[in-house]
């Protein structure tokens, strides 16, 4: 059996390549807190110029990136946001705008799309009322993780940006924008242009080690406010980072060699749902995967997620379990055509030795991902 690994745990896995590594070798570089790192300033002004905004704020991590923006649009204690009950903030970043930012959520359904219903989104907006918080903001995810990587529509976005004239700012979780814009084929600007932040992962899909970006609203105005706020978040919550431009010129090779790529990512994710389809066992929606995301069920208890990610490692081929039910295989970049074609018959073949194993795989679990659901 060949030696080779074939990581489909994220696309948070990618390795830097060479020319990431060369640029940030090369990289001139000062203190960014005292805003003078140039490699730190030249990225922030490509992000600002591809999303369309004014400016963009380089950050630590997605997470960071969220609760700054969440807490520049809720920055009165008493504010409500409407955030989508399977989002990544409200799902996976530990409550942080409530616990450290004093701001109250107020879920409204996902739909599997990764919509909510525009409906759902007015019912959930606060009139007001001496019991109630004070809703600020409204957060959608493009492309929605938990919802199996789906894409949100420039349509859907203006629609949720119209629900502004209720006084509302509009924050994208845009973690994954660009793998939404390619799979559109629509401007990433254009997928954001009614958000009033938007935050964008370089750690994803685009192949990056290290950072988000957060981009503030359109006009000049709001922009400069945005970013001089964000900018005082960022150092409260310990995301000032000195000589960054390091980070930054490997992020600005990701931007630049990775978003080409992303649409064979979602053609080899495709093939690879395809594939899994075959195995009777398992049930993939195929014609639901159109981003860089596979998510699949397996409906005997014999197969369980755990236990099948635990007999697929022993095959080399890593993923984790998406729910107690289902797993979820991501592809990056650095995953080949022939690492899919390497990767589906494991799955049959570890399908099959649980169904033969028995009590054999009873003690399996995987210690990485046990009960830590993939995000
Ligand atoms: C990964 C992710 C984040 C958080 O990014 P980190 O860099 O892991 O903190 C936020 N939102 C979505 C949708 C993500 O997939």
């Amino acid at each position: 059996m060949a030696s080779k690994l074939v990581d489909l745990r994220s696309d948070t896995v990618t390795k830097p390549s060479e020319a990431m590594r060369a640029a940030m070798a090369a990289a001139d570089v000062d203190d960014d807190v005292l805003g003078a790192d140039p490699t730190a300033q030249r990225f922030e002004a490509e992000m600002a110029s591809i999303m369309g905004k004014e400016a963009a704020l380089f950050v630590p991590s997605g997470t960071m990136g969220n609760l700054i923006s969440v807490l520049v649009h809720c920055d009165v204690r008493g504010s409500e946001a409407i955030l989508g009950d399977n989002s990544h903030i409200h799902v996976y970043e530990n409550g942080g705008i409530s616990t450290i930012g004093g701001v109250h959520p107020r879920t409204v359904k996902n739909n599997p799309d990764g919509t909510m219903d525009i409906d759902k989104i007015v019912a959930a907006i606060r009139h007001p009322d001496l019991h109630y918080p004070t809703t600020r903001l409204i957060c959608l995810e493009n492309t929605h993780g938990n919802c199996g990587g789906k894409c949100l529509s420039v349509e859907y976005t203006y629609m949720v940006g119209e629900i502004k004239s209720h006084g509302l700012k509009l924050h994208i979780d845009g973690a994954r924008i660009f793998n939404a814009s390619v799979a559109l084929g629509v401007p990433v600007d254009r997928l954001v242009k009614t958000a009033d932040s938007v935050s964008v992962c370089l750690s994803k899909g685009l192949g990056a080690s290290v950072g988000s970006v957060i981009d503030p609203p359109a006009e000049i105005v709001g922009s400069k406010a945005f970013i001089d706020k964000a900018k005082i978040l960022r150092k409260t919550l310990g995301g000032g980072m000195r000589q960054v431009g390091v980070l930054c010129a490997a992020a600005h090779v990701a931007i630049r060699e990775t978003v080409g790529k992303l649409a064979d990512d979602h053609r080899k994710a495709k093939v690879l749902a395809e594939g899994l389809k075959k195995i009777e066992q398992l049930t993939v929606d195929s014609a639901s995967v159109e981003t860089n995301m596979v998510f699949f069920d397996t409906m005997d208890p014999r197969i369980s997620p755990d236990k099948l990610c635990a007999v697929l490692e022993q095959h080399n081929v890593l993923a984790m379990p998406a729910s107690s039910k289902s797993i979820r295989f991501v592809i990056h970049y650095q995953i080949s055509d022939s690492d899919v074609q390497y990767a589906l018959p494991c799955v049959e073949k570890a399908v099959e030795e649980l169904l033969k194993g028995g009590t054999e795989f009873e003690h399996l679990t995987n210690g990485t991902t046990k009960n830590s659901y993939g995000h």
